[in-house]
């Protein structure tokens, strides 16, 4: 089978981009420019070189624009669309909301002129409830943001950052349900929407020449945890508590995802746990991987304040996958930032 990724020089996307290789799929990377496909098709041939010949990459310019994806879509089995602003160099609210919401409707647009029988988007439990500022409690896939985007409509510019992200993804995967039921007479697709946390864990790109150069969610775990200019209190890190979920625990579900028949029709949460940094610093100090990080009181680090959790059953009942823990998460990304020169 054919699946094209889009965003797939991006750290979700590259992840996803490799494990089909590996699983025997035919693979479609989408990136923005002739040079993002050179760089992708490479890295592409040195980490699967068995499997570089069925891989091919395509230049799609401007998601927005009418048609973006027709070249790419065409001919494919199914899609996983990651490609969506997580960290936008303006801070306008369109320039988080036009590409997410256009790109999603976008690529189901081009789908439907084609025989593509299931349509993969990464959502993000930030179309659930915004964790900054939701209540604490648990949160499910019955539960939509709207908070957000009243927020932005209310605020405009002057929303923060964060709340302008979580609106365009509620936004996107709204605008992707009433597109599908408005078409659901021609489409011969279906769609599933996971809903990640926080997504952390090694690295799939081997060219990443410094932390600087890390996607937004590593870039966060390595200034938090590793950076030597971490905040020095505990407090001072933020989120004081946040939901996380292993990088390769979501490629795995946004791969089933495409497999699963009941995953059709579906929006499902990926999330691992509710997690504070202390217990990252438990989970070095008891697998002995980094002396020079803070020691924590074992007592303590997996007592949470208070917090929202974004509940996993249906991922668990759906995909049935044993997800990696705290322990896992860390030893792996250590010894990824290790091998790379980053940590001693
Ligand atoms: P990355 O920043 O590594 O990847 C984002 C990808 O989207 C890149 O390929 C990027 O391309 C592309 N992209 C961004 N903006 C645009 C745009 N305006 N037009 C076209 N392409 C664009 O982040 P992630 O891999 O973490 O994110 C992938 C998806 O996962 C996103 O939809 C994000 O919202 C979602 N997500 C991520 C979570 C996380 O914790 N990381 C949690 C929940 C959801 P380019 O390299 O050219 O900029």
């Amino acid at each position: 089978a054919t699946v094209l990724v889009t965003g797939a020089n991006g750290y979700i996307g590259l992840w996803v981009v490799l494990e089909l290789l590996v699983r025997g799929y035919i693979v479609r990377g989408a990136v923005r420019s002739a040079s993002k496909v050179d760089v992708l098709a490479e890295l592409v041939a040195r980490k699967q070189p068995e499997a570089r010949h069925r891989f091919k990459g395509y230049v799609v310019p401007d998601i927005t624009a009418p048609g973006a994806f027709d070249e790419a879509v065409k001919g494919a089995d199914g899609v996983v669309h990651t490609a969506s602003p997580v960290s936008p160099p303006v801070d306008d609210p369109e320039a988080f909301i036009k590409p997410a919401v256009e790109g999603t409707v976008g690529i189901l647009g081009s789908a439907l002129k084609t025989d593509v029988r299931r349509i993969v988007v990464v959502s993000s439990i930030a179309a659930i409830a915004s964790g900054t500022v939701a209540s604490p409690g648990v949160y499910t896939e019955e539960q939509w943001n709207d908070q957000a985007i009243r927020t932005v409509q209310e605020q405009g510019k002057d929303a923060p950052r964060i709340i302008k992200y979580n609106a365009s993804k509620a936004l996107a995967e709204r605008a992707a349900w009433a597109f599908l039921e408005e078409h659901k007479a021609e489409a011969k697709f279906d769609l599933c929407m996971i809903n990640p946390s926080w997504v952390f864990g090694p690295m799939a790109d081997d060219t990443l020449p410094s932390p600087s150069a890390l996607p937004a969610t590593p870039s966060h775990f390595y200034n938090m945890i590793f950076a030597a200019d971490r905040p020095a209190a505990l407090s001072d890190r933020e989120p004081q508590c946040l939901n996380y979920v292993d990088v390769r625990d979501v490629t795995e579900m946004l791969i089933r995802a495409l497999e699963v028949p009941e995953a059709g029709g579906e929006r499902i949460v990926a999330n691992t746990q509710a997690v504070k940094w202390e217990e990252w610093l438990l989970a070095n100090q008891e697998l002995k991987l980094l002396p020079s990080l803070e020691t924590v009181d074992p007592a303590t680090a997996k007592q949470l304040p208070p917090h929202v959790f974004y509940a996993n059953d249906k991922s668990k009942r759906i995909f049935g996958i044993e997800l990696r823990t705290v322990r896992d998460t860390f030893k792996d990304t250590v010894e990824d930032f290790k091998s790379r020169g980053w940590l001693k």
